[in-house]
């Protein structure tokens, strides 16, 4: 798909960007990228104090807050946390936001990981990507958005601790060098304070930013860089075949 200048991450949790692409997106939005950032989850599990109603409209505040960061708008497709499923409804509602964003280029979580939401939605945006384009798939959604036109550039972030269910390592296929945008990124990732503040609480460090940090430089040492994102980029069947991402930004092969 032709380059339109709009981007997609579409990933499981509120949070979940930021931690895993929010430091490639910040370069990307630099350059003049539209960037639009959607949780398919309300992120409802994630706390101990809170009703499900109450920490997701903060966790959707959080997000939103995150996305302004880098300019980018914000989405959340409103399943619930642990019930993200594969289902007819759920790939409506994200087959119906892939055609009101029309990107062409989308960013998901990994096919493999720790979580099954996260492989549900990686395998939700896989479809949607794919079938988007097909004007009778109809989302059920008044009014529909266009079809898509063409599958877009899909990329893989990485798996949650880089490892499989076994605990074999998931490789990426290539790396970003983020460390200019390490900062950004960060201001991104304090935005969930809901999230920090229990970390910080449970562990006494400030747990949530070491970690993202401590993902940054395990991904920078395989590479060379200070800190850095690693990606897999979809090649199956009807999917474009180049690495567009190589060419807007630089980046290191595995
Ligand atoms: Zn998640």
């Amino acid at each position: 798909m032709k380059d339109n200048k709009t981007i997609l991450a579409i990933m499981a949790h509120p949070d979940d960007i930021e931690f895993l692409c929010g430091g490639t997106l910040a370069l990307l939005a630099k350059k003049g990228y539209h960037i639009h950032m959607a949780h398919v989850a309300a992120g409802d599990c994630g706390t101990l104090e809170y009703s499900s109603d109450d920490i997701a409209r903060i966790r959707f505040e959080e997000a939103r807050r995150a996305a302004a960061v880098i300019g980018a708008k914000h989405y959340c497709c409103g399943a619930r946390d642990g019930l993200v499923l594969y289902d007819r409804p759920t790939l409506r509602t994200v087959i119906e936001l892939v055609r009101r964003v029309n990107p062409f280029l989308v960013f998901t979580n990994s096919p493999v990981c720790y979580m099954v939401d996260h492989e549900m939605t990686s395998q939700l945006v896989r479809m949607a990507t794919f079938i988007g384009g097909a004007p009778n798939l109809q989302t059920l959604i008044t009014p529909p958005a266009r079809p898509t036109g063409g599958v877009p550039y899909l990329y893989y972030a990485d798996a949650i601790d880089m490892k499989d269910h076994f605990g074999r390592p998931i490789q990426a296929g290539f790396y970003v060098d983020i460390t200019p945008a390490i900062k950004t990124k960060e201001r991104m990732v304090k935005c969930h304070a809901s999230q920090r503040n229990w970390m910080r609480s449970h562990h006494k460090v400030d747990e949530y930013i070491l970690n993202m940090r401590r993902w940054g430089t395990t991904n920078g040492q395989h590479c060379g860089v200070k800190f850095a994102e690693g990606f897999r980029q979809h090649l199956g069947h009807a999917y474009p075949q180049d690495n567009k991402l190589a060419e807007i930004l630089d980046v290191i092969p595995a």
